[in-house]
């Protein structure tokens, strides 16, 4: 035998003959044909290097390409439309799009008429301000909480921010507000009680060490009864500066969510800055959005702490889609007509009572989730299953989370899209027929 003939490089199979085996071009249609030549070549060069033989560069490829991708899509069936463990607010067709438009080298830091640098997101801010005309200005940082820390850094670092003590409020996931605040050099200075804050509360609080005034809204809770709290409009005319932390997102009134803040109201009624998320009722990506006075938002644009919580492309591609795009589906899934889902789980159970005999369809109550809005009621329907199918359908392919309650596991479509109807049907059958 020539040294030609033994080379074992000599026998990796072609290109070609890779991507044409099922497994490859099965992963192909789900990952893109770019991935699965990279995964080809990759295994190519592995047996060009003697790492492994050239008989097994077609399984090497297959493995590179193979498993679930790291975030599973979930078909939310559970009538909790911003879901925090199922990544908040979905994304509207629009921003999917501009997401993936935005992938590439886009102008996001450049003016393309005189080649010279402009300011970063230009358009998306300007989108921001058309959608809360109260504000002279507008900054998109990481996340809400980034947008808190960046503006009571700013204001307050070293100095006092005072709070009152109903809103020293915990997010969620043990994170709470004050240790937050705290973190970043601020001093809490607290005033009130838990049920009730006066006007004179804040203002006996005021002195040479303030930095800024804190309004911050209770969203995942409510407390009725002997309560007070004290009105931006009082607090603006104190002096030193006021945030209100609105949290959801809201930027204009929405008159389904009569208790639910917004921006424009907020700026309105005197708050010098907003703070708030882009992912809860907005419905947008994960973004912390900041609105307000010009003078203040260009202080906290100049912090250096701004470039540490600043966001990418992607982020400002699919916040200015979801602004001037249609109705994001957080919006849609707010406000579908119970009737429309009490058709919808009808449909459902009509596909599904050939097979299966223990589906029936109960009144259900969706929510608004994501800590927003925690006493407004969404009237709905669900299919009602036996409870041993909540497991299965989480494992599932689709996998859908669905409800669990009282020995029930309870489907509701609110959140489901429409043309995902089939695939819902789909994954009960097989879970009803998959290994218990
Ligand atoms: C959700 C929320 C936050 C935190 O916003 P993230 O976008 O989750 O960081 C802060 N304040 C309030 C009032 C909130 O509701």
């Amino acid at each position: 035998m020539s040294d030609r003939v033994s080379d074992p490089r000599r026998n990796i199979p072609r290109t070609d003959t890779l991507l044409a085996r099922p497994a490859l071009m099965a992963a192909a249609d789900r990952l893109g044909a770019d991935a699965v030549r990279t995964a080809v070549r990759a295994a190519q060069a592995e047996a060009r290097e003697g790492r492994i033989p050239p008989a097994e560069v077609g399984a090497y490829a297959e493995s590179l390409v193979a498993g679930p991708p790291p975030l599973r899509p979930v078909l939310n069936a559970t009538g909790i439309v911003v879901h925090t463990n199922l990544g908040r607010a979905p994304l509207a067709p629009e921003a999917v799009a501009a997401m993936t438009a935005a992938a590439g080298y886009v102008d996001v830091e450049l003016d393309l008429a005189d080649g010279k640098r402009a300011k970063r997101g230009a358009a998306t801010l300007a989108a921001l301000r058309t959608a809360c005309p109260p504000a002279t200005d507008a900054l998109v940082v990481n996340n809400g909480a980034a947008a808190l820390v960046l503006a009571t850094t700013t204001l307050a670092a070293g100095r006092e921010v005072i709070v009152s003590r109903g809103e020293l409020v915990e997010i969620g996931d043990g994170f709470r507000l004050p240790d937050l605040i705290a973190s970043t050099g601020a001093r809490l200075r607290e005033v009130g009680t838990t049920n009730r804050t006066h006007l004179a509360d804040y203002a006996e609080a005021i002195g040479p060490q303030t930095g800024c005034i804190l309004k911050v809204h209770p969203s995942n809770f409510w407390v009725s009864g002997f309560t007070s709290a004290v009105p931006l409009e009082q607090l603006a005319e104190l002096g030193p500066p006021v945030i209100a932390d609105i949290g959801s997102g809201l930027l204009a009134h929405d008159p389904a969510l009569p208790d639910e803040p917004d921006a424009a109201s907020a700026l309105t009624a005197g708050a010098h800055l907003v703070t708030a998320s882009g992912d809860k009722l907005l419905g947008g990506p994960q973004a912390g959005i900041i609105l307000g006075d010009s003078d203040l938002v260009q202080r906290l644009r100049r912090h250096p702490l701004a470039r540490a919580l600043r966001v990418d492309k992607l982020t400002l591609a699919a916040l200015h889609a979801t602004l001037t795009g249609s109705v994001p589906p957080v919006t849609a899934y707010r406000h579908v007509e119970p009737d429309e889902l009490r058709l919808r789980c009808e449909q459902l159970a009509a596909a599904l009572v050939e097979h299966l005999d223990e589906v029936t369809i109960v009144e259900h109550t969706g929510h608004v989730g994501g800590g927003g809005a925690p006493g407004v009621p969404l009237p709905g329907w669900a299919l009602a299953l036996p409870e041993s199918f909540a497991t299965r359908l989480r494992l599932g392919d689709p996998a859908v989370l669905a409800r669990t309650d009282r020995g029930r596991c309870l489907v509701d479509p609110r959140c489901v899209p429409v043309d995902r109807d089939a695939d819902l049907v789909r994954a009960i059958l097989s879970a009803a027929t998959g290994p218990a």
